[in-house]
């Protein structure tokens, strides 16, 4: 048995501290008492939700505890619960609550990013359903003031149409972190790791109303945890790989020109348009790119079905290839212990590119190196130019390496 909330071995239900972080300790039963949404019990849901929030697709339900049981509640509501969607335009809907759950989990767990607690739960009548506990409401039951990001831009229905919370872009939310987060830069950094992390997770619902600030007991304003995070492509495969754009035109940048998809030169360009200083940025990035064996164990221990984890993980590879490499996970290749790029070798190195091409050669330092590495490109000698370059030293017999483009290091090469 594993824990329904953090996937860690655990004898039944809950472990620890997932009931402390869910249910402030109790030990709360992983079956609700009452039978999923359907034809026969709809009075019971619709009596007790008069103000259900209907989402998009999402049906939502507000809980609250009593005792050790979870009760649908109209008023006082401590959770959400997230039932299998009702939509049928959806693929796989009834994976869309583990796909909710998982991807929460892999956030926190994995990459340090703060979200609402969360669990999977089950109905009494055994399907799934995503439960997660309000950030915006006070042990006491007051609640925190919380605004998202449409209507801290001033965005409605009313006033910017049907689709207002795709009006927008990601630089335009820094902005908002810049004007109303008293500590903006770690805001800022926080913001940044969730958007590239909806990237590289296929979340492409990651809108307006998706990002919020929420009053801290100190008065001020502060990011709020994530939540709604999900590997939407799993249900809606046609949609665009970002709700919004990074910045204005980002569309149009170089990158996205010629492959058709954003890269990591894209995220660094957004990074620097909030103002984010390139050694964090740099850092994010590298933390983000590095953890595929770890996301795929979490993966496979997830309550997906085998179909469903497969197409997860080949959406989230496919994400993760896009990006390339950084000139730390370049520098950690060459050598874990000192590690650096142009690391001293006696042996050759291994790259394989995105386009599967592969070089065979050494990375060496020049006096261009410097500049370069800027825009994360760096100076490479293939084998078969080597003893030209060593005897001339001409630029000509430089290859000059672009690690966005980078799929694989591989120091020594194997063959
Ligand atoms: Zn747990």
């Amino acid at each position: 048995m594993q824990c329904y909330g953090c996937y860690k071995p655990n004898i039944e239900g809950y472990c620890p501290a997932c009931r402390k972080q869910l249910f402030d300790g109790r030990r709360v039963h992983s079956v609700l008492p009452f039978d999923t949404p359907k034809a026969n019990n709809l009075e019971m849901f619709q009596e007790k939700t008069k103000r259900l929030s209907i989402s998009g697709v999402q049906l939502k339900y507000s809980l609250k505890l009593e005792g050790k049981e979870l009760e649908l509640t109209e008023i006082d509501g401590r959770y959400i619960l997230k039932p299998i969607p009702p939509s049928t335009h959806l693929i796989d809907r009834e994976q869309a609550p583990e796909n909710e759950h998982l991807t929460m989990q892999i956030a926190a767990r994995l990459f340090s990013i703060s979200t609402a607690a969360n669990g999977l739960i089950y109905f009494k009548d055994g399907a799934p359903a995503y439960l997660t506990r309000r950030f915006d409401v006070r042990a006491a039951g007051s609640k925190y003031q919380q605004e998202d990001m449409a209507q801290l831009s001033g965005r409605s229905q009313n006033t910017h149409g049907e689709h207002f919370k795709y009006d927008g872009t990601y630089e335009e939310i820094g902005r908002l972190i810049e004007k109303y987060v008293a500590a903006y830069q770690p805001a800022l950094e926080q913001f940044f790791r969730l958007v590239v992390f909806n990237y590289l997770f296929s979340n492409g619902d990651a809108h307006l109303k998706n990002f919020s600030l929420i009053q801290t007991d100190m008065g001020d304003y502060t990011l709020s945890p994530a939540y709604d995070l999900m590997c939407t492509v799993l249900h809606t495969p046609l949609e665009s790989d970002t709700a919004l754009e990074l910045y204005k035109d980002s569309m149009d940048s170089p990158f996205y020109n010629i492959f058709g998809h954003y890269g990591q030169a894209d995220f660094r360009t957004l990074a620097d348009k909030v103002g984010i200083i390139p050694l964090r940025r740099d850092r994010i990035l590298t933390q983000l790119l590095s953890a595929t064996e770890q996301v795929l164990r979490m993966v496979q221990e997830s309550a997906l079905s085998d179909e469903t984890k497969r197409k997860y993980t080949d959406a989230y590879l496919d994400k993760v290839n896009r990006m390339g490499m950084t000139k730390d996970m370049i520098a950690r290749a060459m050598n874990p212990q000192y590690p650096g790029v142009y690391s001293v070798t006696d042996k050759p190195t291994k790259l394989t590119l995105l386009d599967k091409k592969v070089l065979i050669g050494y990375f060496d330092a020049n006096d261009q190196s410097g500049v370069l590495e800027k825009e994360n490109k760096y100076t490479f000698i293939e084998i078969n130019n080597s003893a030209l370059y060593r005897d001339t030293r001409d630029m000509r017999y430089v290859t000059i390496v672009e690690a966005d483009l980078l799929r694989e290091v591989e120091y020594p090469a194997s063959n």
